[in-house]
């Protein structure tokens, strides 16, 4: 159903039903390729233990194929995305290393509904700076999902991931953003990781959000590399990112990509 006002979709029981399950797939993915995660394994090897644990589990893969405003479709199940680079990263060759620090982002399809969630973790023993933003990182999720439940407007939770990031003194990126989620991987409204309380559109009972901060030691600026897909931060600085699958229920918020 869609509010032609905001141009929001309102999931049914069923439709809500669907994300779960989604979600729940999305999880388990995360785990699998959590597991895989050590010095030497490269990251076309990770993204073949996604598609797979993807597929048993009886969805498809929501990445695979996408395409983004004339964009080449982007051509694998996850997204990694590694040091300086904060999103959108193909999979390839490439060998991870100790100390580097590791984005990766999954998206499954269950019955045409989208689950979408990242996360960001060291490999082999990283620096206490960089355990520190990722840390950070997910505590800044954390404070956006506080502020979820029917009723609240985007802006507060915009306001929340920034106060909490710039307080710690790390830049929010700004040029991408969550999003609504669920017939398409991409729908209205758009949740920045920067905004103000009491501004936005307002949430309601059957929305469902994807909660996505990316947070840089530098400075917020984005540059696009030559891949046509992955984003990294333009000063060179390291950079993590947690998203989370988000829905508005009557009694609050249930995150619908963390195992069950
Ligand atoms: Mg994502
Ligand atoms: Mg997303």
């Amino acid at each position: 159903m869609i509010n032609k006002q905001l141009g929001i979709t309102i999931k049914s029981p069923r439709e809500m039903d669907l994300m779960r399950q989604a979600g729940q797939i999305v999880a388990k993915t995360k785990l699998a390729v959590k597991d895989a995660i050590e010095p030497g394994i490269n990251t076309k090897e990770l993204d073949v233990i996604a598609e797979k644990e993807i597929r048993k589990l009886g969805a498809t893969p929501s990445f695979k194929g996408y395409k983004a405003g004339g964009n080449i479709p982007f051509p694998s199940t996850i997204c990694v995305s590694i040091n300086d680079e904060i999103v959108h990263g193909i999979p390839s060759n490439r060998v991870i290393n100790d100390g580097d620090i590791i984005s990766v982002d999954v998206g499954a399809i269950v019955e045409g509904y989208h689950g979408d969630s990242a996360f960001t973790i060291g490999v082999g023993s990283i620096s206490n700076d960089s355990q520190l933003l990722i840390n950070s990182t997910e505590k800044a999720l954390e404070k956006g999902i506080l502020e979820v439940k029917s009723g609240v407007r985007v802006g507060d939770i915009s306001c929340a991931i920034q106060d909490y990031s710039e307080g710690l003194g790390y830049s929010v990126v700004k040029q991408y953003v969550g999003h609504g989620i669920g017939r398409e991987l991409h729908e209205e409204p758009q949740i920045p990781n920067y905004g103000k309380k009491g501004l936005g559109p307002i949430l309601s009972s059957g929305m469902v959000i994807a909660i996505e901060p990316m947070l840089t030691i530098g400075k917020s600026d984005t540059m696009l590399l030559d891949d046509g897909w992955t984003v990294a931060t333009a000063d060179g600085s390291l950079s993590a990112h947690f998203e989370e699958t988000v829905a508005i229920t009557s009694s609050g918020s249930e995150i619908l990509t963390q195992v069950k």
